[in-house]
């Protein structure tokens, strides 16, 4: 016989601690809701193989070889922050697009943002030598390359240290993780559960009630008038699956992403911090920045495309790369069983080969030796249009379910092509204040989700 479920009570149960769930946590949590925040992995920080190869494989989905049925690798990690605790830190304002076809205006909780967690680009001295390097090469091919904005704080009295490892998980304090919006929230009140996954959700009579699920293998049932799903553009729409959502995981967007390596006499890129210029050709659909993997990553990516290529990892100190991330077309999806599948469509496959036309030009006239230049292969690091807004979500982000909403990279209705994060937390903060308007009780009678249409 199955235990009895400890059963909890809240006003909101967020399901996920990445950056849409982080958001949408905390500013509730200070409006003074009974919130519970669900997060299936642990809180890694502090441990000491924080943010090191052991570290990945420990905490990234199927240690990190979580590949699509086409072979496109994803990294996902499973941990309090969610992807944030592996990403580069990088920041981009949401592509005019969103407000000007869907009517998502993020505007001032964008500003407010950048300002609270003082987003900027980092000061001339901390983009590194090869980076600067190749945006002054492709700025005299005629690109315009500028410098990124980061969620990286380099203080003075602090170590900063960072470089294409920081895509292992950050170790010295620089980069911003949503996880520090979680404590902002336990401050707050919050009650955050770890290592406690959402399994399904409880809905009745087309409005949810709860969240059913299992926190350290022991079930559990938590009541509540609104529940927010922030479990990532895969977790999200398995979990809609499981609750009988037809169109969930019905294509998806992923920024799909190659490196394009190329050995020089000087040194590389790998040990400066990764992505601090950036170019974007928003006509063909893709974004250029400066990247390459990891030491002990970059022979086995290498590999995958050819042993040869793995053959270049003493070289490694001098190679300078430059990463494509695509506008990619909606395509394939994701099955209730987990089976991921990302076809790459013929346009895809024409900005991919764009990207990498430029790429190689500016590594070769940065002083890449051109028979040493190659292409990484595909991997998909923004899992991203899985439940999307003016499909399956209203502007206010809520499902065909009354006060079942969705708060992340699901949402996108379109690939970004550039750094998703700071578009996660708008959207975070925005559905907050909709909530929180929403709770006022003169508006007692608003709720009943939008009809959904496409508003582009
Ligand atoms: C290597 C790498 C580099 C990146 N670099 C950048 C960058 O520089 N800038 C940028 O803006 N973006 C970057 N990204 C992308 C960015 O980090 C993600 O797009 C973003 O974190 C997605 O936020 P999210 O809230 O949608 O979900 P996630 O961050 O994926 O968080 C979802 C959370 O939900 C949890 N979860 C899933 N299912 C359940 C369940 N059933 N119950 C309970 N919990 C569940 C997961 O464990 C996870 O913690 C990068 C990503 C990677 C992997």
């Amino acid at each position: 016989m199955s235990p009895e479920p400890i059963k909890k009570h809240a006003d909101v149960v967020v399901v996920g601690s990445g950056p849409g769930g982080a958001s949408v946590a905390r500013q509730m949590a200070r409006a003074g809701k009974r919130v519970i925040l669900l997060e299936r992995g642990k809180d890694y920080r502090g441990k000491a193989y924080y943010g090191t190869y052991l570290g990945a494989l420990t905490y990234a989905d199927k240690h990190s070889l979580l590949f699509t049925k086409e072979g496109l690798n994803i990294i996902r990690p499973l941990m309090l922050g969610g992807a944030t605790s592996m990403y580069c830190g990088s920041a981009a304002r949401p592509p005019a697009w969103l407000k000007e076809r869907y009517r998502i205006d993020l505007d001032s909780y964008i500003d407010e943002t950048i300002t609270e967690i003082g987003i900027a680009p980092l000061p001339p001295h901390l983009r590194g030598a090869a980076s600067t390097r190749i945006a002054d090469a492709a700025n005299s091919l005629g690109y315009h390359w500028e410098p990124l904005d980061k969620f990286m704080r380099p203080v003075p009295s602090t170590r900063f240290d960072c470089g294409a490892k920081c895509m292992l998980g950050c170790r010295c304090g620089a980069k911003w993780n949503a996880a520090e919006w979680v404590d902002q929230a336990v401050t707050a009140g919050c009650e955050l559960l770890t290592e406690a996954c959402a399994d399904d959700l409880i809905i009745e009579n087309r409005q949810v009630g709860g969240v059913r699920g299992k926190v350290r293998g022991q079930p559990l049932e938590i009541q509540a008038d609104q529940v927010v799903v922030s479990a990532g553009g895969i977790g999200t729409p398995l979990l809609l699956q499981r609750a009988g959502f037809f169109e969930a995981g019905h294509g998806m967007t992923m920024d799909t992403t190659v490196m394009v390596c190329g050995v020089s006499k000087e040194k590389g890129t790998g040990e400066e911090p990764p992505m601090t210029w950036a170019y974007a050709n928003d006509e063909i659909g893709y974004m250029l920045s400066t990247l390459i993997d990891p030491w002990l990553l970059f022979p086995m990516m290498a590999a995958l495309k050819s042993p040869r290529h793995a053959l270049k990892w003493p070289a490694w100190g001098r190679t300078l790369g430059v990463m494509i991330k695509i506008k990619d077309d909606i395509s394939g999806g994701i099955t209730l069983d987990g089976e991921i599948s990302k076809p790459m469509t013929d346009q895809d496959l024409f900005r991919m080969n764009h990207g990498a036309i430029v790429a190689n030009q500016i590594l070769v006239r940065a002083g890449a030796d051109p028979d040493s230049v190659f292409i990484t292969p595909l991997r998909g690091t923004h899992p991203s249009g899985t439940v999307r807004i003016g499909e399956m979500l209203d502007a206010n982000l809520q499902t065909e379910v009354k006060n079942l909403y969705v708060c992340d990279a699901s949402t996108f209705p379109e690939a970004l092509d550039r750094p998703t994060v700071l578009t996660i937390l708008g959207l975070g903060k925005r559905l907050a204040a909709h909530l929180l308007a929403k709770s006022v009780p003169a508006a007692s009678a608003a709720g009943a989700a939008e009809p959904l249409h496409a508003v582009g």
